[in-house]
């Protein structure tokens, strides 16, 4: 048990092949993480951010190089392994919440259990729990657009926690907010993070980065590890 890798990355590229010509975008990345910590990926637009996201996420795998999470070694797992780790041990959070607009906020993070099976009942309570965890208890019949931005982005984060995965995984997070509504959103993953929850956020913004207990810097694909105050 107590020697089970949880996060390793070794030698990760990641190159696209894109009309005969391949790509080379992420460069030979190392990253360790422990169960708990608070990183942010910090980079600018371009720098590779997104396709490391997926990488994490086990939604794409890498050219090269090793990646393991909680103890399995990610390219050896086939599709359905993938998926399972993948929802076991990951929710996501995007810039856009991307909620379904006819379902209200109850059945929109609903929706992960009823892909896992869970029958209606608990269902119903857990979403309700977890929309009351988020701060959102009196929204739960809403449809998205009768939500605002940061209201929205609190029901993805609820969807996100639903299955309660171990890691937060979350990519550009408050791009689609104004200040004080992402600042809101930030309390909401520290908070998180206080509960054990391993929360990795990705962003071009050193102020949104900055709420993390570590920060690393991407450019042009290559990551380099770096407190808060070289930035
Ligand atoms: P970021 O999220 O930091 O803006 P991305 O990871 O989206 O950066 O993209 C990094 C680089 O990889 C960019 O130069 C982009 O054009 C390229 N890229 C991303 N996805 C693909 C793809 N599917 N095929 C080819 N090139 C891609
Ligand atoms: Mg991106």
């Amino acid at each position: 048990m107590g020697s089970e890798i949880f996060f390793r990355m070794r030698g990760i590229d990641k190159d696209y092949y894109l009309a005969g010509e391949s790509v080379h975008v992420l460069k030979k990345i190392d990253l360790d993480l422990e169960e708990g910590d608070y990183l942010s990926v910090l980079g600018p637009s371009g720098s590779g951010k997104s396709t490391l996201m997926n990488l994490i996420g086990c939604l794409d795998t890498p050219t090269a190089g090793e990646y393991i999470l909680r103890g399995r070694e990610v390219e050896d797992l086939d599709e359905e392994e993938l998926a399972e780790l993948r929802n076991r041990e990951i929710g996501f959070i995007f810039q856009n919440s991307q909620l379904l607009p006819r379902l209200n906020a109850r059945k929109n993070v609903e929706l992960p259990l009823i892909y896992s099976g869970v029958r209606p009942r608990e269902r119903k309570e857990r979403a309700e729990a977890m929309l009351e965890r988020v701060g959102l208890k009196d929204r739960m019949d809403h449809l998205p657009s009768q939500l605002s931005g940061g209201q929205q982005q609190r029901v993805a984060v609820a969807r996100a926690l639903i299955c309660n995965p171990g890691i937060l995984l979350a990519d550009e997070p408050t791009g689609a907010l104004d200040q004080k509504t992402g600042a809101q959103i930030m309390e909401l993953f520290q908070e998180l993070n206080e509960e054990k929850h391993t929360v990795i956020m990705i962003t071009h913004d050193l102020n949104i980065a900055k709420h993390a207990r570590r920060v690393v810097h991407i450019i042009d694909g290559v990551i380099t590890e770096g407190g808060m105050h070289d930035a």
